[in-house]
C-alpha cells in the first residue's frame, strides 16, 4: 500500500512524515504517471488558488478525478479541502469537484487567522489538536456527506465515502490518528479497488 502526497506546493514533507508514522509508505507526487502506482493520495495545505492552477498546468485535473472514479481515497487538508470541494463560495468555478460541498475561504476573520484546539473527531476516540492557519470552512454539504467534527457550530471535517477532508492542519503536531484513520480508508479501498 502506498500514499502520495501531492508535491506542487504546500506542507508535504509533514504528510510524508505522519503518513509513515501511521504505518503507510508516502511519497511525493510530482507528475500524474505516478498516480498509476498509489492506493491513495493527500492533497496539502497551500495556497488553492496556486493549487489549483498547478493541478492544470500538470494535468492533475482529469487524472486526480480519475483517481477518485477508481475508488481510491483522496484526503484534503486546509487548501487541499477547497481543492476537492464542488463549490466555492463567492467563485464562479471550483477545482476537481469530487466532494459535495460549499466551502468558504479565510472563514475565520483576520483577528483569528491561526489558532489551536483539541477538537472532537467522529470515529476517533479523544479530541485531536488542530492547528488551523487561514482555514477554510465547509458551509453546505450534500446528504451523502459525514460530518465528522464541528467548531463554533461551523463544519470543519467530513467524509463522503472515500473522500476525506479537513479545514486545519493534522499535519503539523505529533498526533497521528486522522492520518491513521485516512490510512485505514485506503486499505479498506485496496480490498475493491481493481488495479
Ligand atoms: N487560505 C488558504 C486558501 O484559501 C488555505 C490556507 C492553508 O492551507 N493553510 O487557499
Amino acid at each position: 500500500m502506498k500514499i502520495g502526497v501531492l508535491a506542487l506546493q504546500g506542507a508535504v514533507a509533514e504528510h510524508i512524515r505522519s503518513l509513515e508514522a501511521a504505518g503507510a509508505e508516502a511519497v511525493a507526487v510530482k507528475r500524474m504517471e505516478e498516480l498509476a502506482e498509489l492506493d491513495g493520495i493527500v492533497i496539502p495545505g497551500g495556497e488553492s488558488t496556486t493549487i489549483g492552477k498547478l493541478i492544470r498546468k500538470y494535468g492533475f485535473l482529469e487524472a486526480l478525478q480519475d483517481f477518485s472514479k477508481q475508488g481510491k481515497p483522496l484526503f484534503g487538508t486546509c487548501a487541499g479541502l477547497i481543492i476537492l470541494a464542488d463549490k466555492i463560495d463567492g467563485q464562479d468555478d471550483a477545482h476537481l469537484k469530487l466532494m459535495d460541498m460549499v466551502v468558504a475561504r479565510n472563514a475565520f476573520g483576520r483577528q483569528r487567522e491561526s489558532f489551536e484546539t483539541d477538537l472532537p473527531i467522529k470515529g476517533i476516540n479523544e479530541p485531536i489538536r488542530a492547528v488551523f492557519i487561514r482555514a477554510p470552512l465547509i458551509k453546505e454539504v450534500g446528504s451523502s456527506v459525514d460530518v465528522l467534527s464541528v467548531y463554533n457550530d461551523e463544519i470543519v471535517a467530513a467524509r463522503q465515502g472515500h473522500l476525506l477532508a479537513c479545514s486545519f492542519h493534522p499535519e503539523l503536531t505529533d498526533d497521528f490518528r486522522l492520518h491513521a484513520y485516512f490510512v485505514d480508508m485506503v486499505k479498506e479501498a485496496t480490498k475493491t479497488t481493481t488495479k
